[in-house]
């Protein structure tokens, strides 16, 4: 036995194969930087499928890599699995970096855009290429998905294209040890994009330094700005002027809906908002979200949120008041924190702490991204345009999260998180499926890989319709997917449902809508199985031909029975009736106190001219233009217009958003409600009605209403689970946002014994909807319906 032999003798070799987001976010030279620390020899290699590393050295040397593996992996790599199996000894020389390898037609995952590190934050403040570069990033940070064009993911297949590395960000990109090795998005001063500032469509300036000073003078001095960002433009203002907000909102052309609003640094959004700890973890993870949080009130300060300071509030405390308008008089407004090398740069010149940093658009138009429509819409009605010249090729919006029952859940599913998959129990190959018609998204299937799109908006402008198709067409490209199984809604009318024309001679699924929301539910937790769904939602077209939207389900991924619903009411005016909440509290009043409701001394009364209020009631008599609903989120429009909080919405869901911004915490009645046969909420009504005339306080009232929902879905539950012995309830559809209702049925549920699952990952509301078609879908084709 030689030395060599005798040192073999100890050494064991082994595979391992990582699976989950392991591509394009320094994987590999974390592998090789792990392999030196542990005087490991072998190799590591991408294939389109995994990351593969052979390994050779002490077992005491690859349990400490293993180890590390797991622990000190990228930040924004995500291993879903670790393979390890020990093979025959091999005796490699070294630890190298292997060719990329193709082992089928998969595809790697794409990384979601990361948010700039710390390293390159320092890197923008020292001497040399990168001082005050803009665009600067790393493997551990910067663009991916909204700059991929095609895969694989390399340099020529982005918007990057168009740069040539200078020779020092080539032997960064080429050297192994660097934090910049094979980041294909590297760039620096020399030979990088670059900003550029304009005024009234001219430009002024190309230098970074003199863009930031005089964004950040036009901002402080009221000003409108359009800023390039990296999935979209922002419309920029300062979130202390109610004057600029309002001018922002004329330009917007939008309605009262809240403003996000980006700040300084975690310290100084501590001076206006309460945040909890996992909150605080969303807020500064590498996705910077948009996160909605509750104002200060109430806690000796004056509140962030509140519309009024409070008396004498300019001697206690010298915290200025946020524009009271900002977040439409909630308490609730969506924040976040800079995640761009530009938001640092204009944060170190900003003297205010907040700037409202909304999408660049006008409402109901996809978030803008082209810089010659930008200077062509945006440059006589803002004070400058900043833009630069990285193009923007997958459009992305800020994503949006809510912090409920202590999980973060996604109410908007973009910038940050696609197009990370959802993996499925199923294989849902060659499935797409198209999503609702408001708040769209769709969805494709890859193997076990569901790929839910960014968000793309509402259907109905033309504008977002074509964002649509498009983002279609490059999904099925990007991904390989080769359609075979069109999932659609049941919708006849849906733009959605109607752009599956666009396929013709491919099968066609109709789901019904909540049904897919809970299959989306169920895909997330990977349930496959008989369960009870629960779905509360706006709209969704049923078998009926009504609206659906209060839906007790039994049902697994197949199919489902409908066991019970709120009782029907007539929605006067149909869509209407929607954004004018008055005329379902009208309704709830004449189906509660038929013709007598009149004589009620309620504000509502007040508000609404006595011949309108007469019009409607003739509408419900003699059924003109009266379809039938069951949507429970109009019963909460007809609790907010009783309750005085919104007759006429200014955007959507107004009305139960102020009405679950009213609940009392410590309020634990309910009012009563019927269930025999369907569930009926004329006692309800009836309740609501006589505490508002003996003056209980609203907060009670819309606490108690808020209540009484519990009730019924835990009831509703129950005698499913008492018929059918199944114990798995399925929490999905739009109403799910609203967090003392989804906490208070969490909670009733589980003390009852209850297996609850509720969405997370995955939006609850209609951007949820495509991934429940997919695995619906996907079931039907193995196992047909009769
Ligand atoms: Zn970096
Ligand atoms: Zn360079």
């Amino acid at each position: 036995m030689t030395g060599q032999d005798v040192k073999y003798f100890h050494i064991k070799t082994f595979e391992i194969i990582v699976t989950g987001l392991v591509q394009g976010v320094g994987f590999r030279p974390f592998v090789y930087r792990l392999a030196m620390q542990y005087a490991l020899t072998g190799w590591v290699q991408n294939t389109n499928e995994n990351v593969r590393i052979r390994i050779s050295g002490s077992p005491a040397d690859i349990s400490l890599f293993l180890e590390a593996l797991k622990e000190e992996a990228p930040p924004a790599s995500m291993i879903e699995a670790i393979a390890v199996q020990e093979i025959a000894p091999e005796p490699f020389t070294a630890f190298t970096i292997q060719h990329s390898h193709n082992l089928s037609d998969d595809i790697t995952e794409i990384s979601p855009d990361i948010a700039v590190c710390s390293d390159c934050l320092e890197d923008i403040e020292k001497k040399g290429n990168r001082l005050d570069y803009a665009f600067v990033n790393c493997t551990n940070c910067g663009p991916r998905f909204t700059i991929i064009q095609d895969l694989p993911y390399d340099r020529a297949g982005t918007t990057m294209q168009t740069f040539e590395m200078c020779p020092d960000c080539r032997r960064e990109y080429g050297d192994i040890l660097d934090r910049r090795f094979h980041a294909q998005p590297t760039a620096c001063k020399r030979c990088g994009p670059q900003y550029e500032l304009f005024i009234k469509g001219r430009r002024i300036t190309g230098e970074i330094n003199e863009i930031v000073v005089r964004t950040s003078d036009l901002l402080a001095n009221g000003g409108i700005l359009l800023i390039k960002g990296l999935g979209g433009m922002h419309l920029a203002c300062d979130a202390f002027s109610e004057a600029a907000v309002e001018k922002l909102r004329n330009i917007k052309k939008r309605d009262g809906k809240a403003f996000a609003v980006m700040f300084r640094n975690m310290e100084s959004l501590k001076r206006y908002a309460l945040v909890t700890p996992e909150e605080e973890q969303s807020l500064t993870s590498w996705r910077r979200p948009i996160v909605l949080l509750a104002g200060k009130n109430g806690s000796g300060k004056h509140g962030l949120f509140q519309s009024e300071p409070p008396p004498g509030a300019e001697d206690q405390d010298s915290t200025p008041l946020l524009a009271p308008t900002l977040n439409a008089r909630l308490n609730l407004l969506g924040v976040m924190l800079p995640y761009m090398p530009f938001h640092y740069l204009l944060f170190k010149h900003l003297k205010t702490d907040a700037i409202v940093l909304t999408s660049g658009n006008f409402s109901s138009e996809p978030i803008l991204i082209d810089n010659g429509q930008a200077l062509e819409q945006f440059s006589a009605c803002t004070d400058a345009i900043v833009l630069h010249n990285r193009d923007i090729f997958n459009r992305t919006d800020d994503s949006v999260v809510r912090l409920m029952d202590g999980r973060e859940r996604l109410l908007r599913r973009s910038r940050g998180y696609v197009p990370a998959p959802v993996r499925t129990t199923h294989h849902s190959d060659g499935i797409l499926a198209f999503g609702a018609e408001l708040t769209n998204c769709f969805c494709v299937g890859k193997g076990q890989k569901a790929f839910l799109s960014q968000h793309i908006g509402d259907l109905q402008g033309l504008e977002t319709t074509a964002f649509y198709e498009q983002t279609i067409s490059r999904f099925l490209k990007l991904f390989r997917v080769k359609p075979s199984l069109l999932a659609v809604d049941m919708h006849p009318d849906y733009i959605s449902t109607r752009t599956a024309e666009n396929f013709p001679g491919i099968p066609l699924v109709a789901v019904q809508h909540h049904h897919a929301h809970i299959a989306s539910c169920m895909a997330e937790h990977h349930l496959d199985e008989q369960v009870i769904g629960i779905a509360l939602d706006g709209t969704g077209y049923g078998d009926d031909g009504h609206t659906w939207g209060s839906e007790f389900l039994l049902c697994d991924l197949r199919d489902y029975t409908r066991v019970t619903h709120f009782e029907y009411l007539p929605l006067p005016g149909g869509d209407l009736a929607t954004e004018e909440p008055w005329r379902m509290a009208v309704t709830a009043l004449y189906k509660t106190y038929g013709k007598e409701f009149i004589h009620l001394k309620l504000d509502l009364f007040e508000k609404i001219e006595p011949e309108k209020i007469a019009l409607l009631t003739h509408m419900i008599d003699r059924n003109i233009h009266c379809p039938l609903t069951c949507g429970a989120g109009r019963l909460f429009d007809a609790v907010a217009s009783l309750l005085g909080l919104c007759h006429v919405a200014t955007f959507q869901a107004e009305g139960p958003m102020r009405l679950e911004a009213l609940v009392l915490d410590s309020c634990n009645e309910s009012y009563p409600f019927e269930t025999a046969g369907t569930i009926r909420f004329e006692a309800t009504i009836r309740g609501i009605v006589n505490d508002l005339l003996d003056g209980v306080s609203k907060k009670i009232i819309a606490a108690k209403f808020h209540n009484t929902l519990i009730s019924v879905i835990f009831e509703g539950a129950n005698s499913i689970r008492l018929s059918t012995g199944t114990d798995k309830v399925v929490l999905s559809g739009g109403v799910f946002q609203n967090r003392y209702l989804l906490e208070g049925a969490i909670a009733r549920l589980t003390a009852n014994d209850f297996k609850v699952y509720t969405h997370a990952a995955v939006p609850t509301n209609d951007g949820g909807i495509a991934l429940g078609q997919l695995v619906i879908a996907s079931k039907r084709r193995n196992q047909p319906c009769v």
